[in-house]
C-alpha cells in the first residue's frame, strides 16, 4: 500500500497516518510489522512499517529511502479549460496517471464552468487531493501541482519559461502533434466544449503556442488533453 503524507519524511521518524490513509489501513487489516510505502512528493519513496494500530489512529515508522521516480522523460504542463460537472475530477485523475507534471485549470470565453475566490481555491485543493490519490495508485512519487483556476488571458500573460514549447490543441488545420512535439518541456493548451474563439487562438499564438492537431475527429474537452498526454507518455 502506498500513502502520500505531508513531508518532509526522514528515516527513523514515527508518525500518525492522515485520517483517510488510516481508515484504509484499518479496512485492509494491516498489522504491526506490516510494510507500506510512503512518499511526500519531494522525490523518491520510503519503505515504512506499521508500528501500532489504534482504534482510529495508525502509527508508522519510516525506514529507508528509495530513490525511485516514475516521471515522463519530458515535463508536460496541462493548461486545460475546465470541462463542466465532475469531468474535471476525472481529467485530473487520468492526467496524473499519464504523467502530467502540472495542471492549470482555465476559463475561456466559451467556458461553461466559471470559478473565482473561495470556490476556486476549494476546487483547486480538491483537485490536488485527487492528484495525490492518483499518485498513490499509479506509483508516482511527484504529485503534479494544481494551479488556481484562472482566466486564459491571465495564463497567457505569463511568458512561457525559457526552453518550454507551448502547443495549442487545435481542431482546425494544423500539423499532427505526433509529428511535431519536440523533446523539451511542453505546455499543452486545450479548449472548452465550445472550442477556443479565433481571438483566443491568435492570442495564444502570439504568446508562443504552436497549433497542433490530434486528427480529423473532434474530441471532447476532457478527451483531447488526455489523448495528447497518452501520445506523449506512451508513444515514445
Ligand atoms: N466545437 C468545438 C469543439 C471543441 S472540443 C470546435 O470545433 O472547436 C474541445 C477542445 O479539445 C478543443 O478546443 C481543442 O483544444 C481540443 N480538441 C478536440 N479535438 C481535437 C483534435 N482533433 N485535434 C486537436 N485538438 C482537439
Amino acid at each position: 500500500m502506498r500513502v502520500h503524507v505531508p513531508g518532509p519524511l526522514a528515516a527513523g521518524a514515527l508518525l500518525a497516518l492522515p485520517p483517510d490513509a488510516a481508515r484504509h489501513v484499518q479496512v485492509l487489516r494491516l498489522q504491526p510489522g506490516d510494510p507500506l510505502t510512503l512518499f511526500d512528493g519531494g522525490g523518491g519513496e520510503w519503505a515504512a512499517q506499521v508500528q501500532a494500530m489504534g482504534r482510529k489512529a495508525v502509527q508508522v515508522q519510516v525506514l529507508r529511502h528509495r530513490a525511485v521516480e516514475r516521471e515522463l522523460a519530458q515535463a508536460v504542463t496541462l493548461a486545460v479549460v475546465m470541462p463542466a460537472n465532475d469531468r474535471m475530477d476525472n481529467l485530473v485523475e487520468k492526467a496524473t496517471e499519464l504523467g502530467a507534471s502540472a495542471i492549470v485549470p482555465l476559463m475561456a470565453q466559451r467556458s461553461v464552468l466559471r470559478l473565482a475566490g473561495e470556490r476556486a481555491a476549494s476546487r483547486a485543493a480538491h483537485w490536488a487531493g485527487v492528484a495525490a490519490a492518483a499518485c498513490e495508485q499509479c506509483g508516482r512519487n511527484r504529485v503534479p501541482t494544481v494551479a488556481l483556476p484562472q482566466p486564459l488571458a491571465a495564463w497567457l500573460a505569463v511568458p512561457l519559461p525559457a526552453g518550454t514549447q507551448g502547443l495549442l490543441l487545435h481542431t482546425g488545420d494544423a500539423p499532427a502533434l505526433k509529428a511535431c512535439a519536440p523533446a523539451v518541456p511542453l505546455a499543452l493548451l486545450s479548449g472548452p466544449e465550445g472550442g477556443f474563439t479565433d481571438d483566443e487562438v491568435a492570442h495564444a499564438q502570439k504568446a508562443g503556442y504552436a497549433l497542433v492537431s490530434l486528427g480529423p475527429r473532434i474530441l471532447r474537452a476532457d478527451t483531447a488533453p488526455l489523448a495528447a498526454l497518452a501520445l506523449l507518455a506512451l508513444g515514445a
